[in-house]
């Protein structure tokens, strides 16, 4: 018997998914609309046209419409927001993702601002990241979102949970530190420069570990029972096989965790079914219809 401890992302990704194609096809019946994902790739990073791949088999799979642009790695800053003002344009196209990172000629900020706000379903537009912040009603970045459902179907109310998220950046610490801020969470953010790491990892009932440096985490820093989200993903070589590995050391952390993501099968297969539905909530807004229940 698998383990109970072990959060199943892959499982509950999928069930999302299910949930999201049966409201693509409610809203398309009732409403006459189908959502369309436009996704934007510049270059060839091999990990991002993977990613690119996979989120256009799984938007057309969903049944919303996948718009995809493929753009050269010496496209300028000036082409690639010009097709940004024209897809903010298009009424079929209701969600905008452009694929990071960007070419070193590009300023990724900026483009991420050009995009509509109410399209920008990554969530990561500066107006998203204020509305966040300030309780209004935005588009959330997606692997945040993702770890956020997986704690709630752990613990359910999350109040007054002491969470430590480690990692500030704006595309999964800030946000997720807000995310269980909003949910009545003590929240502690760590970083490079915090002072005693394992000292604040010791007292947290939720563990969100998005740092990039594989298996810091281990068990020992864990205080019994508590929940470890693990977003990293790192390539890791060993006896000249590469396996993916996360931030947290995961067998010394499962033994005493009350429950644990693997990597991969855990955040990873999340962060796409969240991209499905921040587009199917986008395009239900920008038509003014409610999300199907
Ligand atoms: P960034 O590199 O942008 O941020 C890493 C953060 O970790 C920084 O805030 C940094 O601190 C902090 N950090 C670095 N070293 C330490 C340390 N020794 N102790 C404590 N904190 C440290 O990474 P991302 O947030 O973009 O991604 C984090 C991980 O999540 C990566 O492995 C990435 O691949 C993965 N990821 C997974 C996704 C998924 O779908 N599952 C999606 C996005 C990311 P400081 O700010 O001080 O430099």
């Amino acid at each position: 018997m698998s383990n109970p401890k072990i959060i199943d992302g892959k499982a509950f990704a999928e069930n999302i998914r299910n949930k999201i194609a049966a409201q693509v096809a409610s809203v398309q019946k009732a409403h006459g609309f189908t959502p369309g994902l436009a996704v934007v790739l510049v270059g060839e990073d091999p990990a991002s046209k993977v990613y690119v791949r996979n989120k256009g088999e799984q938007t057309k799979a969903s049944g919303m419409a996948s718009f995809e642009y493929k753009l050269d790695a010496t496209t300028s800053q000036e082409t690639l927001l010009k097709l940004i003002d024209q897809l903010n344009k298009d009424a079929k196209v209701n969600g905008i993702l452009v694929q990071l990172p960007l070419p070193k000629q590009i300023d990724a900020q900026a483009v991420i601002n050009a995009i509509d706000p109410d399209k920008d379903v990554d969530g990561f537009h500066v107006v998203n990241a204020g509305r966040l912040a300030t309780g209004g009603q935005g588009l959330v970045p997606c692997t945040p979102y993702g770890c956020l459902l997986l704690l709630k179907d752990r613990l359910g109310d999350l109040t007054g949970k002491h969470a430590v998220v480690i990692g500030r950046s704006n595309i999964v610490g800030k946000p997720m530190a807000q995310l269980l801020l909003n949910e009545s969470c003590t929240v502690t953010i760590a970083h490079s420069k915090t002072k005693d790491l394992p000292g604040e990892v010791r007292r947290a009932d939720i563990v969100v570990a998005a740092v990039g440096r594989p298996e810091m985490v281990k068990g020992d820093w864990l205080k019994e029972g508590a929940v470890v989200i693990d977003v990293g993903i790192n390539r890791v070589e060993k006896d000249g096989k590469f396996r993916l590995v996360g931030d947290v050391d995961f067998q010394s952390c499962v033994a005493r965790a009350g429950a644990i993501t693997p990597v991969p099968g855990g955040v990873g297969p999340m962060t796409i079914a969240m991209l499905l539905h921040s587009t199917l909530v986008a395009a239900c807004r920008q038509h003014g219809v409610e999300l199907p229940k």
